[in-house]
């Protein structure tokens, strides 16, 4: 079985086709300019509008957590799952941090954006040591 992937609806079109050309997208707050990750209907501080914003995709890690028992079917024997600070204005992602050793992942690792295809409509960002 294959792990199951995110459904593209038309709030997060956007998202994903940018995701397909290795863009990575955020929505920022067209009111106060707070940048919040996921999208969700208005601005989780203003409650204003927010349109998608282009990221450099480039940050730290902020919190990570070593998995070694897979959340299901797909998934590998041991992943990291990780909270990224994204340079562009501090906001959060929630990820995986691959291309290195999960024992070697600290808190402040430098990371970058790599787009992984995954289906003919999803291309997932993981991210990688910068
Ligand atoms: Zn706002």
């Amino acid at each position: 079985m294959t792990k199951p992937l995110p459904t593209v609806d038309a709030m997060t079109a956007p998202y994903w086709e940018a995701a397909q050309r290795g863009e990575l997208l955020v929505p920022e707050c067209d009111s106060c300019g707070h940048k919040h990750f996921p999208a969700e209907a208005v601005c989780p501080k203003c409650l204003s509008n927010w349109h998608w914003a282009t990221s450099p995709g480039v940050g730290t890690v902020y919190s990570f957590s070593v998995v070694r028992r897979p959340a299901g079917p797909g998934f590998p024997d041991v992943y990291v799952l990780a909270l990224v600070e994204l340079s562009d204005g501090g906001w959060l992602m929630t990820t995986n941090i691959v291309d290195i050793d999960p024992d070697d992942v600290r808190v402040g690792l430098p990371v970058k954006v790599d787009f992984r295809k995954e289906s003919e409509a999803i291309s997932l960002p993981y991210f990688i040591p910068a």
